[in-house]
């Protein structure tokens, strides 16, 4: 059974000063074991992040790594760097496609590192609104998927057990616009089939988590919850926000409990 995963990506937002009792204020608001619980500060504030979320189950993210293990890149962070800080790490974000012009061979180069050096991927990918109302989503999500595995050489095996694949439409990103449940779930699915023609097994396949990210809120969760290809979200603008956190993740846990009840009954 796929886990329910909730990530907070922060973006540039808390200082190291601050974002110790953000993190703790969501851990305590947001106490749920059968939710996988993940917080992405920016760089800086990873440490202090870290330190606040010792023995608790609540992962650490970071929100970039760069393609090459090390080198001539100023300003830039490796994902070797990154050990003892975070155990996760978002890769192909919107935001940097577009601000950092990311594209899908790049991608993978990360996602490579990532696996290489023990970080569990939140691979993010989204169609532009343009893609969606010609009717090519879909389309756009596979071609980003085979490029960035491609680029990764990722192979089923290595993939089943720790790349999280984000849904983001990028037209739903921080606009305050959702996509429907039904799309997000119809993504879903285009996303495994995606992940078989690329070789992976049906099994591992349906074995990769696909979250759902653009615009979540605790009242706008349940219908993506409520699809079973979904398993999860990615959010941004609400994870800044205790009370939003504690909602979100409330409604998670219903979800996970009600899954694995179902999963029971059907052994
Ligand atoms: C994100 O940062 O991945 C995101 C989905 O942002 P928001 O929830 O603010 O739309």
């Amino acid at each position: 059974m796929r886990p329910i995963i909730i990530a907070a990506n922060w973006k540039m937002n808390t200082t190291p000063a601050d974002a110790g009792a953000l993190a703790a204020a969501i851990t305590a608001a947001t106490n749920e074991p059968e939710v996988v619980r993940v917080i992405c500060p920016p760089y800086v504030s990873l440490a202090a992040v870290r330190d606040t979320l010792r023995g608790t189950d609540v992962g650490v993210g970071a929100q970039n790594v760069h393609a090459e293990r090390a080198g001539a890149y100023t300003g830039e962070i490796a994902a070797p760097m990154l050990s003892g800080l975070a155990t996760w790490a978002i890769i192909g974000h919107s935001e940097r496609r577009r601000d950092q012009g990311e594209a899908d061979p790049l991608i993978g180069r990360k996602l490579r590192q990532c696996l290489d050096h023990g970080l569990r991927p939140i691979l993010c990918v989204g169609e532009q609104l343009e893609d969606r109302e010609a009717g090519r989503a879909e389309s756009v999500v596979r071609d980003q998927l085979r490029g960035v595995l491609e680029a990764a050489g990722l192979t089923a095996a290595e993939g089943a057990s720790e790349l999280v694949i984000a849904y983001e439409p990028v037209w739903a990103i921080g606009t305050g616009r959702t996509a429907r449940g039904a799309d997000a779930a119809a993504m879903s699915d285009a996303i495994r089939g995606a992940l078989r023609e690329n070789g992976w097994s049906a099994a591992a396949a349906e074995g990769c988590p696909v979250l759902y990210g653009g615009s979540v809120t605790a009242a706008a969760i349940a219908e993506f919850l409520a699809e079973p290809g979904i398993d999860g979200a990615l959010v941004g603008g609400a994870s800044l926000k205790v009370d939003e956190m504690a909602g979100i993740v409330a409604r998670a846990a219903m979800t996970a409990r009600a899954r694995r009840e179902a999963g029971g009954a059907a052994h």
